[in-house]
């Protein structure tokens, strides 16, 4: 016989099971929620009264297509039931978005980073100035906001709270959660950038390939280098993680990188370091902090003109490139790549090297060379990661913690 513990047990994984198929599917009549769950529909309906009750979820009702008959009722995530904010840190602006539980994007501003004022207390300062400005442009208060995603290039703490180290901030930490306590209830992560968007990848291979997927990497090109892995667990769930490649060794006494050390992947195929070789700058020269986008145009202008050390250059970050990554596939397994990134634009020039890079390693000899392809709209990817991940988790959270004590809800 079922103790009361465990039957509140399987009733919060049917509605963590019923949550998860309308964040997947969008709005579903009752019979697709039983179908997508695999629930009874005696359960669907007592799962879903519940929710409703909660004011979680709400039914909508859908003329049908041929516009006679019945019209369908849908069910869908109740939008006001709780707000995301995802904040996008990078090198030279921080992007806020707001959104509503049903995944909807509601506002949006950028704010320019100055990368010559230094200090986090500053940028501290500003991000929370930021977030009180967009809550109040949309007349929400604090407590309804349930999650803060904010991500960046960079090494993540495993605890999802702080940002270790970053190619914005250096060595200085900022504990995002710490830094929004007690005033607001959020809940506070921080991700890796490259984490994102290969979870975002990860989701939609998920979802579209008929239970065929397995595992993707997605390859982050630019002033640093960041990489992402998903793949399915045992469990068929999806596991995301972002090692940390662009620090990875490419060569023994290499190039001096960002971070301090010598021969990173990234000293050689960072922006910097396709700068310093192309200009044949002694390699433990100190990386410029911020190379312009138009500076690293104009070398592969003169590579594509025929200049031998500007092609050069792109060939070497091509083969630390290719080299990493012939390392990811011999440790996991082969998996097809996605390169995104503002380094997408040079692909062409970075190609040959990559080929050249990855087919050093037996694995890939051996195997066949993976599969690759570009995808050249990456901030589209960074925001899809942010809604997946976090709306997952409150709808995790909601299943886990209903009935929410009546009265809480300000609106
Ligand atoms: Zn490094």
């Amino acid at each position: 016989m079922l103790t009361k513990s465990s039957t509140e047990l399987v009733r919060q994984q049917n509605s963590a099971l019923v949550l998860a198929a309308l964040r997947r599917m969008g709005p579903l009549s009752h019979t697709d929620i039983s179908e997508q769950t695999g629930l009874a529909s005696a359960t669907v309906s007592a799962i879903t009264a519940e929710l409703e009750r909660a004011e979680v979820i709400e039914k909508a009702e859908q003329q049908a297509h041929s516009g006679r008959g019945r019209p369908r009722v849908l069910f869908a995530q109740r939008r006001n039931s709780g707000f995301l904010i995802a904040v996008r840190i990078s090198s030279d602006v921080v992007q806020y978005s707001l959104v509503d539980y049903s995944g909807r994007l509601i506002d949006r501003f950028e704010d320019a980073r100055n990368s010559k004022v230094a200090g986090t207390r500053l940028f501290a300062d500003g991000f929370l100035e930021a977030l009180d400005r967009l809550i109040s442009r949309s007349r929400l208060d604090k407590s309804q906001v349930l999650a803060v995603s904010i991500s960046s290039k960079g090494t993540v703490d495993a605890d999802g709270r702080r940002l270790l180290w970053s190619p914005v901030f250096g060595g200085e930490q900022i504990d995002f959660a710490s830094l929004l306590q007690p005033e607001w209830r959020a809940k506070v992560t921080v991700n890796n950038e490259t984490l994102l968007v290969a979870q975002a990848l990860g989701m939609k291979a998920d979802t579209g390939g008929g239970g065929a997927f397995r595992a993707l990497a997605a390859l982050s090109l630019g002033h640093s280098i960041g990489l992402g892995i998903a793949r399915k667990d045992r469990f068929g769930e999806l596991e995301v993680t972002a090692p940390n490649f662009g620090h990875m060794l490419h060569a023994a006494n290499g190039c001096l990188c960002r971070c301090g050390s010598f021969g990173c992947i990234e000293a050689s195929a960072g922006f910097y370091g396709i700068l310093r070789t192309a200009f044949e700058v002694p390699p433990d020269t100190i990386p410029a902090k911020f190379v312009p986008l138009a500076e690293i145009d104009k070398i592969a202008a003169s590579a594509r003109q025929g200049n031998r050390m500007a092609g050069y250059a792109f060939r070497q970050a091509g083969l630390a490139l290719g080299n990493g990554l012939s390392r990811v596939l011999s440790l996991y397994d082969r998996m097809p790549i996605f390169i995104t990134g503002q380094g997408t634009r040079y692909f062409e020039l970075l190609k040959g090297g990559i080929d050249e890079g990855l087919e050093q390693s037996h694995e890939v000899r051996l195997q066949g060379r993976p599969e690759i392809s570009v995808i050249f709209d990456e901030q589209r990817l960074v925001f899809d990661g942010h809604l997946d991940r976090a709306l997952t988790d409150m709808d995790h959270d909601i299943a886990a913690f209903r009935p929410l004590p009546t009265g809480g809800d300000t609106t």
